[in-house]
């Protein structure tokens, strides 16, 4: 039996995890199951898991987590930090499935124990890629792409070197807003940002693929992931979500890979990775689709992809600050605090004063100046917010 441990059980991908796993529950070994509030969802999944232990990240959930879990013999812990112990916790293979910077300790924890982890939280490799996968080195351990355009691309780079490779192109659904005149887009609420046309996802990635601020993040995710320099990344606007990235080489090839909008692919991939097994996902027939379809990105209408750019340029500590003032400014736009356009300000003003008052730009990517920058950059970006005109 593999032994597992799925980190954010209870989002999008983790239910989608638990999806694959239930129908083939002989074969796993559920060590822990970290989830939020929805306690009565980590609890259901933990007793029908039968996981040695259940983690909320609130300890304020603790009483009602406990109480489910009564007489089920599940462990119960609650707090960020007993979500890092569990990763102490010797697996096989771990889903790093937590949204926003939260999943980064975990996901070093469960590295640093040689553990094969499972990387959806793309919010880890902007905030600090070169940590994570210097971790992973340093202790034997593999990550595993779950982002369904990075599994794309992995799965199209097999046999391949990366020597022949050109150029790497990822699609992107053009969001809730590609068909709005761009004048409209200042205007847009949060029940508007937060309907996706193809994908059925939590509401913090599905407002930022409405916004591109997702599609921006996978640009530095594909540049810290695949070790390709900026310029070979390419976003390209697909409105069909069906071809989920390309790669490029040098004798003119493009390989793409194409497959319904569903994230257990991505998922059960890495789960048998390296081998291939059979997924309950819907077999396409492309006679019925009849045509696809591509666009250049408008860069009027997606200014997150332009930060993204300068980001990738500046490296160092950017790729932090950038994620943290996006989480922040998110924060806002969903707390009716501001307009949905300005959470794109918010991060350009964040990264000016970052990289000319604080000093952190070139500080040494150790975790404590990581968070240390994801901190100060959230109190940055607070100020530009209480600071738009
Ligand atoms: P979600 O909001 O549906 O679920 C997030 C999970 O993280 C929940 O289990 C929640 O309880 C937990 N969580 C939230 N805050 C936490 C904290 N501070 N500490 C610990 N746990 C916390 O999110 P999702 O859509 O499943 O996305 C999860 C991650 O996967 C994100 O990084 C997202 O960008 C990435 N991703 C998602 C999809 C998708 O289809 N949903 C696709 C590609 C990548
Ligand atoms: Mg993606």
């Amino acid at each position: 039996m593999r032994r597992i441990t799925l980190f954010g059980a209870t989002g999008s991908v983790g239910q989608s995890a638990i999806d694959l796993i239930a129908r083939d529950g002989d074969a796993y070994d559920v060590v822990a199951l970290t989830g939020g509030r929805n306690v009565a969802q980590l609890a259901a999944d933990a007793r029908r898991l039968n996981a040695d232990l259940a983690v909320t990240c609130y300890p304020e959930c603790y009483d009602d987590l406990k109480s489910l879990l009564s007489g089920s013999g599940v462990e119960v812990a609650a707090g960020p930090d007993a979500i890092t112990d569990a990763a102490a916790r010797p697996v096989d293979w771990a889903l790093s499935a937590i949204v926003g910077a939260a999943g980064l300790v975990p996901g070093l924890e469960a590295l640093a124990h040689g553990t094969t982890l499972a990387l959806a939280n793309k919010e880890s490799l902007v905030t600090a890629g070169p940590l994570l996968l210097g971790r992973a080195k340093a202790h034997g351990a593999t990550v595993l792409p779950v982002d369904s355009e990075h599994s794309a691309v992995f799965q199209a780079l097999v046999g391949e070197h990366m020597a022949a490779v050109e150029r790497v192109i990822i699609t992107a659904s053009g969001g809730a807003f590609r068909d709005w005149p761009v004048e409209k887009l200042a205007t847009a609420t949060l029940a508007e940002a937060s309907s996706h046309p193809n994908w059925d996802m939590g509401q913090r990635i599905t407002i930022d693929s409405a916004s591109m601020f997702n599609k921006a993040m996978e640009l530095i995710e594909t540049k810290e992931f695949f070790n390709v320099s900026p310029d070979m990344i390419e976003v390209l606007v697909h409105r069909e979500s069906l071809i989920h990235a390309m790669v490029g080489f040098n004798d003119g090839a493009l390989m793409a890979h194409v497959g319904p909008p569903d994230m257990r692919h991505a998922i059960g991939y890495a789960l048998h990775w390296p081998e291939r097994k059979a997924l309950p996902v819907e077999r396409l027939d492309l006679a019925k689709i009849g045509s696809l379809s591509f666009e250049a990105p408008d860069d009027a209408r997606y200014p997150a992809l332009a930060i993204a750019r300068r980001v990738m340029d500046e490296g160092g500590m950017s790729g932090a600050v950038f994620n943290a003032a996006k989480e922040r400014a998110l924060d806002g736009f969903i707390a009716g605090e501001i307009g949905f356009l300005d959470m794109a300000r918010v991060v350009d003003v964040t990264l000016d004063k970052m990289s000319s008052s604080d000093g952190l730009q070139n500080a040494a990517l150790s975790l404590d100046n990581i968070l240390e920058t994801d901190r100060l950059a959230r109190i940055r970006a607070g100020e530009a917010m209480s600071q738009l005109g």
